[in-house]
């Protein structure tokens, strides 16, 4: 058992994932966050979670795929574990991703398709499955006769966020976390998290307060808030088996498919750190999107639009680091869920002075 007593800024995704593996290990931890443990209006709660270390790859560098090819290793493992805490299962589903677009755009696909070829090692390159349209359709029935082809990237996964988020958040108290909840942290310093009325003492402060903790990364490598806007739509008419992403020369869309017919179409990435509501430009776009996947989806009912500030640095690579006695785990930006476990763990071990076992 490890008696270290930890601070956690953010009950995003990087701070309540690491507060569980901190609370498996031993550790006393308490978890401060300015909003309630199931606000929607966090890159956390927000996110369409696919994990996608191929599909990413095409606008993400080595050390993304590389923390990806990591976590998709460490995420199976990581579902086993909390549901070992007895709570709900998460929808979790590791069937890959299809890649289609209209035939006007087939030269999205072709140059994306070349650029993945480049980039990916060797002995990833036969993940990616080229489809013609039968193969397509016995693929992802749904989408049979749709399109002429597309691309299937075997072994890429997707979860339900909403999920993980509330099974983390009863597993972590039934582990004796104590939960600061609506506690707006002002600072977090050396063994100490400052909020408006108290200073709490701890033995290690993390930073994972996402777009928060802006005002605490230095100039010359800034962190900045990209807005993405999703929409959620139920359909019970439809049914697909995996995220599907539709290539288009001006935005790149996808469709991922959540338990009880219900789809989360993204995401809009907009420089810009607006936390208003969802633009009518950014709906129109995202249900065009959805109707043109197929016309069944114009009877789906909307459930929610949400928009959220994916925290990001310049590199758009996630950072863990310490600077002047504080951790920080941030710049998760668009791979958050795709990186999160190889990140925490990384993190975690470090915190416990661990030494890490590489993963057989
Ligand atoms: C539209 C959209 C789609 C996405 N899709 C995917 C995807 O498909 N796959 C993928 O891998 N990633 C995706 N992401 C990215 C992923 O959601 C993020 O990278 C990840 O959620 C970031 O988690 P975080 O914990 O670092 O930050 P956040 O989720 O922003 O959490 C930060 C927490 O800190 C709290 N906080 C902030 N300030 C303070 C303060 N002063 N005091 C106390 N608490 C504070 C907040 O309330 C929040 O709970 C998507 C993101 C968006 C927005």
């Amino acid at each position: 058992m490890n008696s270290l007593h930890i601070g956690i800024a953010g009950a995003g995704l990087a701070g309540r994932t690491l507060a569980w593996r901190l609370l498996r290990a031993g550790c006393r931890v308490s978890l401060f966050d300015s909003r309630s443990r199931d606000a929607l209006d966090t890159a956390s709660m927000t996110a369409a979670a696919m994990l996608s270390p191929l599909a990413e790859l095409a606008v993400s560098d080595d050390a993304v795929f590389a923390l990806g090819q990591r976590s998709m290793q460490l995420w199976p493992r990581w579902m086993d574990e909390l549901a070992e805490g007895g709570g709900a299962p998460v929808y979790f589903r590791q069937q890959g991703t299809l890649v289609v677009a209209h035939a006007p755009d087939q030269t999205s696909l072709e140059h994306f398709t070349r650029l993945l070829h480049h980039k990916l090692p060797e002995a990833c390159r036969a993940q990616v499955r080229t489809l013609d349209a039968a193969a397509l359709g016995a693929v992802e029935p749904t989408l049979a006769g749709r399109f002429g082809g597309g691309l299937l990237l075997e072994g890429e996964g997707q979860l339900a966020n909403d999920q993980w988020m509330a099974g983390l958040a009863t597993e972590i108290e039934r582990l004796g976390v104590q939960w600061h909840e609506g506690q707006a942290v002002e600072k977090v310093e050396e063994g100490r998290i400052v909020c408006a009325d108290q200073s709490h003492a701890v033995d290690v402060a993390v930073d994972a307060r996402g777009v928060g903790s802006k005002a605490q990364w230095p100039a010359d490598n800034p962190l900045r808030g990209v807005r993405g806007e999703v929409l959620r739509v139920e359909c019970p008419g439809v049914t697909l088996l995996r995220p599907v992403r539709l290539m288009h020369p001006r935005y790149q869309l996808y469709v991922a498919p959540r338990p009880n017919h219900q789809f989360v179409v993204g995401a809009t990435e907009l420089e810009s750190e607006d936390t208003g509501p969802v633009t009518l430009r950014s709906t129109l776009e995202l249900a065009s999107a959805l109707h043109s996947l197929h016309p069944a989806f114009g009877e789906a009912r909307v459930l929610r639009l949400s928009a959220a500030l994916r925290p990001a640095l310049d590199d758009h690579r996630p950072a863990v680091a310490l600077r002047d006695g504080v951790w920080h785990i941030n710049g998760l930006y668009r791979h958050g869920y795709l990186c999160a476990p190889a990140l925490v763990d990384e993190l975690a071990h470090k915190l416990l002075g661990i030494e890490r076992k590489e993963e057989t």
